[in-house]
């Protein structure tokens, strides 16, 4: 059989070019790829280069908009000999799908719970839910519970959504569970500083279609993150499917003709 896992995709990585708090530029990442299989890597931009998240009072400037245009933009810039960049649009309060690209990937939504809101209830909202949708780009919903649970059921009808970290900062694997999100086949998966019980759990659970593998640069290691995958002593094809074959499906429904 040949080796179907040689060919590793990061689905959750921050690369940006604003925000030198951490260690987090293209450079650094792919240091940090050294020796390991990763040959492809959805890319978001780093949460402070789209909002301020330390001010829950938050009102968006005319200057902020320069920078998620910036940030954003500098990810479609990125390439790589042998690598494969998949950069996913950081959406924010603007909703400026009007800014997508057909070399866009995919969204992604980022807040935690005392970060200031999206403004879920706008005309804005529902019209790059539309574009979203129309796309069929698939969305790293990372929100408290509450938004989590209506953003499924009630704004996302029809769109995928990834929820990272197997729900860790979504409320939890097993309230995510208990809610019964897991078992639809619109709800994803990664694996990005999930522990081996929540992996293991989930794909007893719910199989091995919807998980992806993810390290969460900076905040996780690439190589390490995949280590830890590859000791959990999944079977070929489980291993496969989460290391790369899964992203490559979700990536073949993306509609890029790039018209409106
Ligand atoms: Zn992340």
């Amino acid at each position: 059989m040949p080796n179907r896992t040689a060919i590793v995709i990061d689905a959750h990585a921050h690369c940006g070019i604003i925000d030198r708090g951490t260690a987090q530029s293209w450079d650094d990442y792919r240091t940090h790829l050294a020796g390991t299989p990763i040959r492809g890597a959805a890319l978001f931009s780093p949460v402070q280069e789209i909002y301020d998240r330390y001010d829950p009072e938050f009102v968006d400037t005319p200057d902020w908009q320069r920078r998620r245009r910036e940030s954003n933009a500098y990810l479609l810039s990125l390439d790589s000999p042998g690598f494969a960049v998949h950069p996913y649009f950081f959406i924010w309060n603007d909703f400026a799908v009007d800014q997508l690209q057909p070399a866009h990937c995919g969204i992604k939504w980022h807040r935690h719970s005392d970060e200031p809101p999206y403004h879920y209830d706008t005309p804005a909202c529902r019209a790059a839910l539309t574009e979203i949708r129309r796309r069929r780009l698939p969305v790293v919903l990372e929100e408290e519970f509450s938004h989590t649970v209506r953003f499924i059921r009630e704004l996302a009808e029809g769109i995928t959504v990834i929820i990272p970290h197997l729900g860790m900062l979504n409320g939890g694997f097993g309230r995510i569970a208990n809610e019964g999100l897991w078992d639809l086949e619109q709800v994803w998966a990664d694996t990005a500083l999930a522990s081996a019980g929540d992996i293991l759990a989930y794909l007893r659970r719910y199989g091995h279609e919807r998980l992806l593998f993810g390290s969460d640069f900076p905040f996780g290691h690439p190589a390490a993150e995949l280590a830890k995958v590859q000791r959990l002593g999944l079977t070929p094809e489980t291993t496969a499917a989460v290391l790369g074959d899964n992203f490559r499906r979700l990536q073949a429904q993306v509609i890029r003709d790039g018209s409106r």
